[in-house]
This record gives structure tokens, sequence and C-alpha cells, in this order.
């Protein structure tokens, strides 16, 4: 009797990765996803809150992938072990803080554990042979598979005939003649397979699958281990850099202020964390001051913030400054004109 035999895909929720699964399923393998959160990842998180964003799909696109798919979703917080990866990249960094290659190392690692655990056969992902120029180039998928501890058990159903044959293909659990040999940065052929297999509905792909390729994104990261001295973060961290406008006065501390009233509601909930400054006397925004501000430094900041109010040409502003610790008083400002906010202040 044969045994069925068992892979964990690793799915982003993008389109690749749906079909990957999806080509082992056809094979009669059963399988199983796993989404890693890092604290990065794109989804739902600015979408969910600016109201620009408003008409766009709110699903976890990994979960939407699987409901398709009907296999069990895991979704595995791997935040704390990721910061390796991120702070200390072996292979360095993308085009922007994206440490592809060693994140792909690291995530099919973590697979590589997660099978052994279950006793799952092999794994799977949704990688396509120049695809993305850092780790998914014919120079780079090896790495993958070795540094990984993988090596053969790794199998890229979409140009597995590209490359070796893997343990699943010499083995007969999986048919080589019936896998693919895509490559290039073409997205024809898995157009092509999604409509052979009916699947209209997908994530479009974007420039990748987390805010590490986003170059303002990156700016800002970079700005925060450079006040610090040294590279390091925590999540509030990490999370509050997808918000709002940041504005870094001194090396000493920084605005994170609120464009619309969905940033701002979002910045509320980080006010026993940071001292905040509110407008009162005009509709303005909410800012939070990260740093350790003097009084001072906390009047230019009310000043800046009366800037983006509705008050902005108003002789005075009268503002809320409210301690992490609750403590609150009033300021009166005059805000600042444009040319008294310099271009190197916006991250
Ligand atoms: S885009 Fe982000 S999540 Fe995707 S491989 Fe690169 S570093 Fe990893």
């Amino acid at each position: 009797m044969n045994t069925q035999r068992k892979a964990v895909a690793l799915i982003s929720g993008g389109l690749d990765s749906l079909l990957a699964a999806r080509v082992m399923q056809e094979q009669g393998i059963h399988v199983e996803g796993i989404n890693f959160y890092t604290g990065f990842c794109v989804e739902g998180h600015t979408h969910a809150i600016r109201s620009k964003d408003r008409k766009k799909e709110k699903r976890n696109n990994a979960l939407w992938v699987a409901e398709q798919l009907g296999i069990k979703l895991h979704i595995v917080d791997i935040v704390e072990d990721y910061k390796q990866v991120v702070l200390n990249p072996k292979h360095g960094y993308g085009a922007n803080l994206n440490p592809c290659l060693d994140c792909k190392i690291f995530m099919v690692g973590k697979a590589l554990e997660w099978i052994r655990a279950r006793d799952f056969d092999f794994i799977i992902t949704g990688e396509v042979i120049g695809q993305r120029p850092m780790s998914q180039r014919k120079e780079t998928l090896p790495v993958v598979a070795h540094e990984s501890g993988a090596e053969d058990l790794l199998l890229r159903p979409l140009c597995a005939k590209n490359l070796p044959a893997t343990l699943p293909e010499r083995e007969g659990w999986v048919e080589r003649d019936k896998l693919y040999d895509f490559s290039g940065r073409s997205r024809k052929p898995q157009m092509a397979l999604a409509a052979r297999f009916g699947i209209e509905d997908y994530a479009q792909p974007a420039g990748g699958c987390c805010f590490l390729t986003d170059p303002q994104y990156a700016v800002k990261l970079s700005d925060l281990w450079a006040s610090r001295g040294s590279k390091q973060y925590e999540m509030d961290d990490i999370m509050l850099l997808k918000v709002g406008r940041h504005l870094r006065p001194a090396r000493h501390f920084k605005l994170i202020v609120s464009r619309e009233e969905g940033e701002g509601n979002f910045l509320r909930g980080y006010r026993s964390q940071y001292p905040s400054l509110t407008t009162i006397s005009h509709p303005g925004p909410l800012a939070l001051i990260d740093g350790e501000a003097s009084d001072n430094d906390v009047e230019l900041a009310a000043r800046v913030v009366a800037r983006y109010s509705q008050g902005r040409d108003a002789e005075e502003v009268v503002l809320e400054y409210v301690t992490k610790e609750g403590r609150q008083r009033e300021l009166r400002v005059k805000p600042l004109q444009p040319h008294e906010i310099p271009a190197e202040w916006m991250i």
C-alpha cells in the first residue's frame, strides 16, 4: 500500500506559493501550509488603518489561499528569532533593508524543524528561478536548500525541472514530469497555470512580501538605528514605522504625526508608552514623541504639530501635552512656518 506523503508549503499569500501547493495536491500529496509572521509583513496593516486605503481588501491572503486550497494553515510567530536575520544578515541586504536570501534560508530552516517535529516528508516553496534579484537566482536557490539544512527535502514545483531532482522526485513520491520549468520575471506562465486550475482571484504581486523592501520604510528603520547608536528594534518600533509622518528635529527625539483620522486612532493606543501632543483649539493630528525630549523640545514639537493642524496660519494654537504617565499640560504655541521645518527633519 502506498503511503500518502505529506508536505508543508510556505504560504506567503501570493500566487506562486498558492500554485506550488496546488501542483502538489494534484499529485496526491497531503499539503499543509505554514505562514511566518515576522512583524514586517505588509498585509492588512496600513491598509486597515488609513482611510484612503479603505477600499482595499483587508483579507489575510495567506488564510485566504489556504481556504482556496482547502488546506490547514499554521501561522507561526517568528518575531523574536527573526531579529538576527534583519540585524545581521550573512548575505547582506537587497535594494533596501530586505535580507531576502537570509530570510529564505531562515524560513526554510524553520519549516525543516517543523516537518521533523510532525513527521512530514518534505517542504514546498513557490520560488521561481530569476523571479527576484536576490533570493531567487539560479546561484542562490541551492544556497537556500543547503544553508537551511533542508537540502533535497526542499522542492520547488514551479521550477523543479530546471533544478536537480530532489528526494521526493527520486523516490517517486511526486512525478517530475508533472512539475514545471518556469524561470524569469514574467508572470505569464503562473497566470496561465492559475487559469488552468480555474483560479481567477489572487493577490497581485507587489515589490515584495514585507516592509523591508519599501525604500521609505528602510530609511525610517536606518534612522531608528542611527539615533540609538546600535541596530536593534522592538515590535512597537517596527509597527510605528509603518504609520504617520516621521520627523526628527534632533538626534535624541523624533515625532510621529498622524496624517489622518485612522492613523490618529492607531497612535492613540500608544499614549501610555510615549508622550503625546494633540491640538485643542483647532482640528489637527495626534503626535507621539519618541525619545527623551526636554521642555524646549516639547515646545518645538508642539509648534511642528500645530503646523500640521488647521490652525497652521493662526497666531496661536493650543495643544494638550500628555506624558506617558498621564500628566496633562496645556501648551500655547505659534505654528512653525514651512521654511522653519528643514527638509532634513523629514525621515
Ligand atoms: S521580501 Fe521580506 S519576507 Fe520576503 S523574502 Fe525578502 S525579506 Fe523575506
